[in-house]
């Protein structure tokens, strides 16, 4: 067994057959439901401390951050994870972003004009709910870029996350790999519940009828992208309570090997503790 959940989960070499991963898989799962939920919960707050220690280290110079980058087909669980997975972490401390179709003001840049913004400063951890990897993923399956385009895309990529990583930046792209029976559990669920309704769009139904397109536009993003300054993990999503433990765990292994340190004070300890217990009395 792997020793660490981002070896068993870290994308498989090339060729990547996604039809090979089983969307409804729970590898090292610390238990079935309940067990798994409360571990989410107790890593959540591991992963809080973490950040702050994170942030704390930030104020002493230090340019350490987090990049989560989740991608996936639509229900299998982005905003989800944000909330379970990061919903601990103080507000301040976590700087998600959603990508959606691009503005025109952002399609008069390049494609990573939106993305460069939204890097998360040093001592935060930062979410990507959808990235660039849509002008990659999208562009090709629905053709709104000719394919020399995409391969220059694919290449400009490496090279952003290449430069991500050497500024301080551990990134780490998860794809949430659910079943096209399960999405379609979960979009008629949506169209039953009138409180998540909002979610429903009708281009969801027509990004289904090109699932394979997508499957494959997936597993050539795995296979030209993933690298170890910037690695892709397959997390299984088909059953929510794994996917947000997984997650999860991801990201604690990952701050928990970045060991934050604290400053140390550029200031005398004793000689500010004597100034407080030596001050005169104050009035007002
Ligand atoms: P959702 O995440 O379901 O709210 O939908 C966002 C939509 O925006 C999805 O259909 C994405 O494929 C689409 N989208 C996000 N980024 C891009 C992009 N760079 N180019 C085209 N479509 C995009
Ligand atoms: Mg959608």
């Amino acid at each position: 067994m792997a020793a660490s959940l981002r070896q068993a989960l870290r994308a498989p070499a090339a060729p990547v057959v996604l039809a090979d991963l089983d969307p409804r898989a729970i590898p090292q799962a610390p238990g079935h439901k309940e067990a798994t939920k409360e571990a989410t919960r107790a890593d959540a707050a591991h992963l809080a401390e973490l950040q702050r220690r994170l942030y704390a280290e930030a104020t002493g110079g230090s340019r350490r951050r987090v990049l989560l980058v989740l991608q996936g087909m639509d229900t299998s669980g982005k905003g989800g994870v944000v909330e379970h997975v990061l919903g601990a972490v103080e507000p301040h401390g976590v700087h998600a972003v959603t990508f959606g179709r691009p503005t025109p003001e952002e399609l008069r840049h390049s494609f990573l004009w939106r993305v460069r913004r939204a890097v998360p400063a040093p001592g935060m951890i930062g979410v990507f709910n959808r990235s660039h990897y849509e002008d990659v993923l999208v562009s090709w399956v629905r053709q709104l870029a000719e394919p020399e385009v995409v391969e220059r895309r694919y290449r400009e990529i490496v090279r952003f996350e290449r430069r991500l990583a050497d500024d301080g930046v551990t990134v780490l792209k998860v794809f949430l790999h659910v079943s096209p029976w399960e999405q379609k559990e979960r979009l008629l669920a949506r169209l039953d519940d009138s409180g998540a309704r909002w979610k429903f769009d009708p281009s969801d139904v027509d990004d289904r009828a090109l699932w394979p397109e997508y499957q494959r536009a997936y597993a050539v993003a795995l296979e030209r992208t993933d690298s170890d300054a910037a690695p892709w993990y397959v997390v299984p999503a088909d059953r929510k309570w794994y996917r947000n433990w997984a997650v999860g765990r991801l990201l604690r292994e990952t701050l928990t090997e970045l060991q934050p340190r604290l400053p140390e004070p550029s200031w005398d300890v004793d000689e500010q503790r004597d100034r407080l217990l030596e001050e005169p009395p104050l009035t007002g």
